[in-house]
């Protein structure tokens, strides 16, 4: 509801309450000669008048509640002593006495000021009008006839109706229009309540004009019409809670979730016990804690369900701890407290002011082993009441149905739950990311975005970290992924390191794949080890024109695609499809090649100088292959392809022969340079390597120590066992051994101790960073792994070079080597040759230099 509506309401209640007291006083002032209509009983006014004050009283303890929208109406007996009152005292006691009642009940029940203001000016008003509507119909007399309560009973009970059609127009005006439903709710009732009163009123009247016995006679009728009242309403009640429990029984056992459990149950009994709110508080384990007043004890975590006066369910977590004793006191004992609005008890009064709640009734509610929970009522609706012994009992009789229902509930959840998650992660599991993504594509725009990942060799770390730290990696990805999407996706992990996301809707699908690539790359740390998480990104999203496509298929393939790049997203296009087959055949074309036609692989060669000398130290060479009809391919395109299918083991002794021979030939002409050759996993597991390269140095004639073998720790994490020895052979041979691409995938600076290698390269990946964002950490990273070079006696190298800068920075942080773009691209042979030449004429400084020297 808006404010001003709010502040115009209130001021028209302020109006409303003037102009009813305004009318009283005229009223009143107008009859104010007027003598009492019966004179049946011969008491004087100071007697007659306090008597009905108390009477007055008397009637308001016995309400009839009617509650809709936000309000408890109460209907009360009022009508008897109003009955009585103006017939048997003059009309201004009457009103006085009125008024003087009301007050006196405000007070006790402490009600805010504005609702005293036009309480007490509608009360005064109400009887004016009986008052003077019925002075003027009728002459005072000795004696009631049916004329005379004909007449009284219509009066009082057509004001009656008025005055419950201007509480309407409050209501209208305060929470917004009423349906005719709820408008006859309370004019019926009312009607119906004030005929009763009167009639009451009527033969208590017959009896007092039979003296003393009649006063007695009036007495044992208000006693056994009390009695009988209380007897109904509670009926009235028990019966509501027996219906209340059985549909808990049979709609609570089985609810699907606790939320929609909650949401039927905490309504209803919110309406029979007519609170503003009800809550659920549960607590799982940690109860031991809730008994420590200690403040270093954590407090415990509560699920809460709140059903408020807007009948919303609003599902919560808090905390609880000794300061809230009730609760504590519900939760560990298992012992109720009602907490009335008249409490004396000056901790139930500070607890209650501390919440911000009138008056509460706090239950326990008897869980399973290990868990506990509270009911607790709050503010009871309506000005007069608040909740008493018999709310607590009525409550204590639903708890042990409702704790049935809730841990049944809960059992279901748990198994709906086992059959949708995964259990390590929490996450969703294939077949309810596959119920939910038939579901978003059936309903809806039926828009929608699925993206698949694994993580790059996840194989490795559960082999060399074990299991454990495998799982904590697995954790550690699943909540990444929750953290960085948005709340709508579904997250699931599709088994081992596979991961899947789906985004109802299309938009920047590509954009959050990208994200998740970023936010599961960021390094972790466990104990020894330092991992990152890379990982490819397929994303497939609808497309609008093809029915239910197969997303996850199509997502498979896109992350396929981006890993066969190297790129960290690629995006499903159907031509993806074609480029497998165009792999396929491209497949065919390298066996050919390796085996027939070895002259199209192409080698080039990128220097890499000295940082302190300037001179060159040595060159890495890089493949290409001079297809026949595609041109000249990129190592990108073929490598991934030769790895996978083996054909790695036929490239690689091509690459190495040549390289050596090349780097003989610059040694003849006086370049005594090293050469560096890229082995891939195949090849380190392979137990021939070491003799064929031992064979080939011989063969060619080249000093070992002038041959790397550039390696990378995951094709060596790939299956230690078989590659160390490998490794060690090689060393043993002579030639230097080169950990490349260092800092990407799941590096182990403790690791590396046991690696047999000379040198590091520092991936260009870090290198590059120097001139980014992170500037700061990077170089941090690339200290430290400067450093650790320096205590393990290896020597640094640095890819991806691109400017002087950066080559300056390396130099300053204590890097021996750099290679990259800013110093040369790669060269072909003879190209290599010119630059070798013109770089030893053009920079005297640049002399060359072996390798070792
Ligand atoms: P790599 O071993 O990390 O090789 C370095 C790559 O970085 C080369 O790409 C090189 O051209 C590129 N590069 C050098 N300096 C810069 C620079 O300043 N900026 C940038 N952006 N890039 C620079 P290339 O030649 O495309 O090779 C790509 C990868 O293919 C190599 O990465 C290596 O893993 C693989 N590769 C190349 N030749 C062979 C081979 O004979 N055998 C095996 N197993 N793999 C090879
Ligand atoms: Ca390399
Ligand atoms: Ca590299």
């Amino acid at each position: 509801m808006r404010r001003t509506s709010r502040g115009g309401a209130a001021r028209w209640t302020l109006i409303l309450s003037a102009i009813l007291a305004a009318v009283a006083a005229g009223l009143t002032s107008y009859i104010d000669d007027a003598q009492p209509i019966l004179v049946v009983v011969n008491l004087p006014t100071p007697v007659l008048a306090p008597a009905l004050v108390a009477l007055f009283l008397l009637a308001e303890q016995f309400l009839m509640n009617v509650e809709f929208r936000r309000q408890a109406h109460s209907l009360t007996l009022a009508g008897v002593p109003l009955v009585l009152g103006v017939l048997l005292v003059s009309p201004q006691t009457f009103v006085i006495a009125r008024l003087v009642a009301a007050m006196i009940a405000f007070l006790l029940q402490r009600i805010n000021f504005d609702k005293i203001l036009y309480n007490g000016a509608a009360y005064a008003c109400e009887a004016a009008l009986d008052a003077t509507i019925i002075h003027l119909w009728l002459q005072p007399r000795h004696d009631i006839d049916l004329w005379t309560m004909t007449v009284v009973l219509a009066v009082i009970a057509a004001v009656d109706q008025l005055m419950s059609l201007l509480v309407l127009s409050l209501i209208r005006l305060h929470n917004g229009p009423l349906s005719a439903r709820e408008i006859a709710d309370v004019l019926v009732s009312a009607a119906a309540l004030s005929l009763v009163a009167s009639a009451f009123a009527v033969i208590v009247l017959l009896l007092l004009r039979n003296g003393i016995v009649g006063v007695g006679l009036v007495i044992l009728v208000i006693a056994v019409g009390a009695g009988a009242y209380r007897g109904h309403a509670s009926t009235r009640r028990r019966h509501q809670a027996l219906t209340l429990i059985h549909e808990f029984v049979s709609d609570g056992v089985g609810a699907e979730s606790l939320e929609v459990l909650a949401s039927q149950l905490l309504s209803r009994i919110r309406q029979l016990l007519r609170a503003a709110t009800v809550e659920v508080m549960i607590v799982d384990g940690q109860l031991a804690n809730l008994t420590a007043a200690r403040p270093d004890v954590e407090p415990t975590a509560a699920l809460t369900l709140t059903i408020g006066e807007d009948e919303v369910l609003v599902v919560g977590r808090r905390t609880v701890d000794y300061s809230d004793w009730i609760a504590v006191r519900a939760l560990v004992q298992e012992e109720p407290t009602l907490a009335a609005r008249t409490t004396k008890d000056r901790g139930l009064r500070r607890w209650l002011l501390e919440r911000g709640v009138r008056d509460a009734v706090v239950v326990a509610l008897p869980l399973s082993s290990g868990s506990a929970g509270t009911l607790t009522v709050m503010d009871r609706l309506g000005e007069t009441a608040t909740f008493l012994e018999d709310d607590l009992t009525l409550l204590q009789t639903l708890t042990g149905h409702l704790a049935v229902a809730i841990r049944s509930t809960r059992l279901v959840e748990k198994l709906g739950y086992d059959a949708t998650h995964d259990s390590l992660t929490g996450l969703s599991n294939r077949a309810h990311l596959s119920e939910q993504i038939n579901h978003v594509l059936s309903t809806g725009t039926g828009a929608a975005a699925v993206l698949l990942l694994d993580l790059d060799r996840f194989k490795e770390v559960n082999d060399i970290l074990g299991h454990d730290v495998g799982d904590r990696l697995l954790k550690v990805v699943a909540d990444r992924l929750r953290a960085c999407l948005p709340t709508n996706a579904t997250v699931a992990r599709l088994g081992g390191d596979e991961f899947a996301v789906l985004l109802p809707g299309t938009e920047n699908a590509a954009d959050l794949a990208e994200l998740v690539a970023d936010t599961l790359a960021e390094p972790v740390q466990f104990d020894e080890a330092m991992l990152t998480p890379e990982s490819s990104v397929g994303v497939a999203v609808t497309n609008g024109l093809s029915a239910q496509p197969d997303l996850l298929r199509q997502a498979d393939t896109a992350m396929y695609e981006a890993k066969a790049n190297d790129r960290r997203v690629a995006v499903y296009g159907p031509e993806m499809d074609r480029g497998r087959i165009e792999r396929l055949a491209l497949v065919a074309d390298l066996r050919m090649a390796l085996s027939d036609h070895p002259e199209q692989m192409l080698l080039h060669y990128q220097p890499k100088i000295d940082l302190q000398t300037g001179l060159v130290t040595g060159v890495e060479a890089l493949v290409r292959w001079a297809h026949p009809t595609l041109g000249v391919l990129g190592p990108d395109r073929f490598i991934p392809l030769a790895e996978s299918t083996g054909l790695i083991e036929g490239l690689t002794p091509l690459v190495l022969e040549a390289g050596l021979a090349a780097c003989r030939s610059w040694t003849v002409d006086g370049y005594p340079i090293s050469v560096a050759v890229n082995l891939s996993a195949r090849n380190i597991s392979d137990p021939q390597l070491p003799e064929r390269v031992a064979q080939a140095i011989a063969r060619i004639g080249l000093p070992a120590d002038r041959v790397i073998l550039e390696i990378t720790e995951s094709s060596v994490m790939g299956d230690p066992e078989q590659t160390l020895p490998v490794l060690h052979q090689l060393r043993d041979l002579g030639v230097c051994l080169s950990l490349d691409d260092f800092g990407t995938g799941y590096s182990s600076l403790s690791y590396l101790q046991r690696l047999p290698v000379g040198e590091v390269k520092i991936d260009r990946s870090f290198v590059q960073g120097l001139s980014g964002e992170n500037r700061a950490s990077t170089r941090a990273l690339i200290k430290t792994i400067i450093g650790l070079g320096a205590d393990l006696n290896l020597r640094i190298v640095a890819e991806g070079v691109e400017d002087l800068a950066t080559l300056d920075e390396l130099r300053g942080m204590g890097c021996q080597v750099a290679q990259g773009y800013y110093i040369s691209r790669p060269l072909a042979g003879p190209d290599l040759r010119n630059w070798l030449s013109r770089t030893a004429e053009a920079a005297p400084r640049l002399r060359l230099l072996s390798v070792g020297s």
